[in-house]
This record gives C-alpha cells, structure tokens and sequence, in this order.
C-alpha cells in the first residue's frame, strides 16, 4: 500500500458534526478523526428482497460501466438507481460535454455510441451527447450484457457483518427492498453506500474541509449565428468582444454586480441545434451535497442565478439578445463530496508526474487539475484578488489509477467506482470527469465480476486476468 496518506478524515458518526461546523464558519482545521469498523448485521425485517453476485448502486456514467462489465463477465447483477434515469450528473445535471481522456477500449465503444451530437471543431477535446437519450443508450448497454435496472430505489443503509457487507436497503413507493449481494460498488458519487456500511472517508480540502462549488448547468436557446461559445478560463482570454475579452467583459459584469458575486465564468459549450447552448456558470459556495438544507439553498440560489446570466448575456454577448432558457436540470450538479479510503490513495503528484502502476485498472487518464473555488469565484489556484486573475487549472500528464483506489479499505465486499474512488480532493478534481469516471466504473465492474464467477475476494483476483479485460479486448 503506497501514498496512504491520511488527511482528514471521518466516517458518519463524526460527519454530521463536522461539516456543520466547517460550512456554517466556512473554514475548519481538523485533525484525523477515530475511524469506524463496520455495524452488526441487523435482521433484515420483513419484505421484498433481491439476491445478486454484484449490486451496483448509482446510475451515473461509473455505475452504468460498472453494471456492463459485472454482467460481461457473467456475473449476475443487479444496478439500483434513485431517480429515474440512467446517467448521473450528465442527465439530471444537464452537464452535457463529456471530458477526459482515457485509455479504455470500453469508453472508446461508449463514446462512439452515444456522443457525436455535434462535433465542435474548436473543441476537439469535449464529446457531446444528447441528455434526452443518454439514460436509454446506457441501458441497452446494460441489457444487452445481461444486467437489471431498478430505478426510484435510493440507497438507505447497509447491513454489515464480521466486516463484510452483505445487503443495501433501498427507499422505494413500495417501502424497504433489501438486496443482498456478494460484492457491492458504490458509484453513488457521494460514497452514500461506504458511509452507511462505516467505511471511513475524507471530504473537502486539508486546510479547511471546503468542497468545490455546486452549479446549475442549463441549456439556452434562441441565439443568432453570430453567436460565439466560450469554453474555459483560458479560451474566455482569447476569445473577443469588440476590443475586449469574453474574460474581461466577464469579470466587469461581475465588479458591477450584473451578474452573481461568485460568477467570475461564463462557459456556453455548443448544443445539438443551431441556436442552442449548454452554460456553465452559476456558482453556490460553502455548501455540502450531504446536507439537505444546503441542497435547498443550492437548487433555489442556482436556478435565479441562471435568469440573471441569461440577462448579462443577453445585454452583452453579440447573438445572445433573445437568448432565453430552453431548459432547467432537474437537480443542481455537486461536484465533490465524500471521498471514501481504499487501499491504496491517488495523489495530485501521482496526476502530475503521469505516474503508473503495476496494478492499474485506469490507464491514460488526462484531464486538467480542475479546482473550481471552494471560496469565491473562478479557479481555486491562481487566484489573485476578488476580481483580478481568474486562474486558469493545471494539466495533468496521462496517469493511471491502482486497483487499490476503488477496494474500500475498512470494509471486505465493497467497491468505489466513480468521483468518490480513494483520493484527494486535488486528484478527485480531475478524475471526476465523465469519461475517467466511466473507465474506473468499467474496472469496478470488472474487478467484482470476476471476483464472484471465480469465487474469490477482490484481493485475490489475479490483476493480469482484469487488466486483460480492460486494456486488450
Ligand atoms: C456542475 C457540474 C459541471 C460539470 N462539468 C463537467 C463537464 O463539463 N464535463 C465532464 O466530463 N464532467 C463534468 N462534471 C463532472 C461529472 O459530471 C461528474 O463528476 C461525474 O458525473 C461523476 O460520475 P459518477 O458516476 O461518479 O457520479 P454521478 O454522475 O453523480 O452519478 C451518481 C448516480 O448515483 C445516484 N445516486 C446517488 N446517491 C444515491 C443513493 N443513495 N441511492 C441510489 N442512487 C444514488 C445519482 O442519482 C446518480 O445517478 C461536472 C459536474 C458538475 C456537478
């Protein structure tokens, strides 16, 4: 086990506490906290139940790969999804270019299904799909492995014994449905399943336990020809309005209050139609995607924040004056939240040296070192004042992941897949993309598949045999 370096770190008893804390001051020094061990296995009362090899629980671009390569390896498996959509952020969040580069034959055949619904040349790094399909094309994928779906059933708790995790109990309108299961993979985003099963985990960053901002990412229509579409930080630098850059009209907006104290970036990705945009802007600081009134404060302050964008926009962006909202995600998108420990612990070094390992299950991965300020607008890094130098996100060299992220440390049977793997939150910040995330749900997947159809524990899986999967086929 390398680079298990602990920072803070806590499991749900201690979470509760200490986010409260940390979001209401808006900074925190933490020490390590006592770790937890797992809890009893309760009897599981009465009603319907489900047995599986491999439950996956979460929907998002991990769960559905994790769920696809399960059943490609024969094992029985069931994915269990709260809401009523396959595709995670990308469908209920409306975060529609897909980013990240990956080595991964299986992401490679993912991508070529389901993105290609307009290519932008002057984005050749972004993959476009079309959320209104997404959930449908992840589920053939699923299907057509062998897989189950069962949507509206929201993870609740897990039933654990002599360390192992056995069952999730799942909220759905007809009450409790238990599924027991011999490997579990939590792609739920927020390590939900981890937390009830009592796997320890880290949130936020060192200093102070921020997580990066939440967003409202909606789609506009009604724009001209003329329009333009600005991208990140440094393409808001080059672009050109009249004299100025797309940058500099940006950060006026936000001096003069026209737009949101923490919108320092506006980012419009081109769409499917002609006239068509997805933005990128709204920013809701100092709030955690575990605590339901933040999530209230998020949905509400995120939505009128995409009017008074829409407004600036309008008023000073050529092709955007009948720009008007086409459409309103269903949830506000949370970018980071719990990260839980495996065996083994990815570093923002790790990303920047373009490190590998012997026993990685995610090869190639680049992305950039993508901080969105936890406490105010822009970038984290770079940050020269309030409305001064916006940063611009460090690239990473292609890096790999070790099988030793996605194996929950604490608990035997359970797996990560997805943003809440075991990292840091640096590291988090550029694997949590779509399509890195698809490829570490791809080796969960795997991993677990071939773990129960040969009857062995994860660790004894030998990593030739899953590498063989993921990098040959
Ligand atoms: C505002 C915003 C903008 C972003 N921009 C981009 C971008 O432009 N390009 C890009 O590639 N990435 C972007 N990202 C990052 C990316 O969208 C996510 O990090 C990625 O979707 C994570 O994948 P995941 O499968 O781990 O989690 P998710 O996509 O969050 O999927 C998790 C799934 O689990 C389900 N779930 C959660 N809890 C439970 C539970 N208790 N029980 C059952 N199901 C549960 C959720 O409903 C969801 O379907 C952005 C993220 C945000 C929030």
């Amino acid at each position: 086990m390398t680079n298990n370096k602990k920072t803070f770190s806590c499991n749900r008893r201690t979470w509760l506490g200490v986010m409260t804390a940390a979001f209401a001051g808006h900074s925190l020094s933490v020490q390590g906290q006592a770790e937890s061990t797992g809890k009893e296995l309760k009897a599981s009362s009465a009603g319907r139940f489900f047995e599986t090899d491999v439950l996956v629980c979460g929907g998002g671009p991990a769960g559905f790969a994790a769920a696809t390569m399960s059943a490609r390896q024969g094992a029985k498996t069931i994915l269990a999804e709260r809401y009523g959509r396959l595709g995670g952020m990308a469908v209920h969040a409306r975060v529609i270019p897909l980013m990240g580069r990956v080595h991964s034959p299986f992401v490679t055949e993912v991508i070529k299904k389901v993105a290609g619904v307009r290519f932008d040349p002057n984005r050749p790094d972004l993959d476009f799909i079309d959320p209104e399909k997404l959930d449908l094309q992840y589920a053939d994928f699923i299907y057509e492995a062998g897989g189950t779906i069962l949507l509206h059933a929201w993870a609740l708790d897990a039933e654990v014994s002599d360390n192992q995790i056995r069952a999730v109990k799942f909220l759905t309108k007809e009450g409790i449905v238990t599924i027991f299961a011999k490997q579990v993979i939590d792609a739920t985003g927020d390590g939900d399943v981890a937390a009830q099963a009592g796997a320890a985990f880290e949130i936020g960053r060192k200093k102070d336990a921020l997580v990066q901002p939440m967003s409202i990412m909606f789609s506009i229509g009604g724009l001209s020809r003329q329009a333009q579409f600005g991208g990140g930080e440094e393409d808001a630098r080059r672009r050109m309005i009249g004299n100025e850059t797309w940058e500099t009209v940006v950060m006026r907006g936000q001096k003069q209050g026209e737009l949101p104290p923490n919108v320092g970036v506006v980012r419009t990705y081109r769409m499917k139609r002609d006239g068509e945009a997805s933005v990128n802007a709204t920013q809701i600081n100092y709030v955690s995607g575990l605590n339901v009134e933040d999530l209230t404060r998020a949905e509400i302050e995120g939505r009128k924040q995409a009017y008074q964008i829409v407004e600036f926009m309008r008023k000073n962006f050529p092709g955007y004056e009948n720009a008007y909202i086409s459409n309103m995600p269903a949830v506000v998108g949370v970018r980071e939240s719990r990260r839980v420990l495996g065996k083994q612990f990815l570093v923002r070094k790790d990303l920047e040296t373009g490190r590998c390992w012997e026993n990685s299950v995610v090869r190639g991965a680049t992305f950039l070192i993508d901080i969105h300020n936890p406490a105010g607008s822009g970038q984290a890094e770079g940050h020269a004042g309030k409305f001064v130098n916006q940063g611009a996100p460090a690239r990473d060299k292609p890096y790999d992941i070790p099988v030793g992220c996605l194996i929950a440390r604490d608990i035997d049977g359970l797996l990560m897949a997805g943003r809440c793997i075991s990292g840091s939150h640096e590291a988090s910040s550029s694997y949590r993309v779509h399509n890195i995330c698809m490829a570490i749900g791809a080796a969960a997947g795997t991993l677990a598949g071939l773990a129960v159809t040969q009857r062995k524990k994860v660790v004894d899986v030998d990593i030739r045999q899953v590498q063989k999967v993921l990098f040959e086929s």
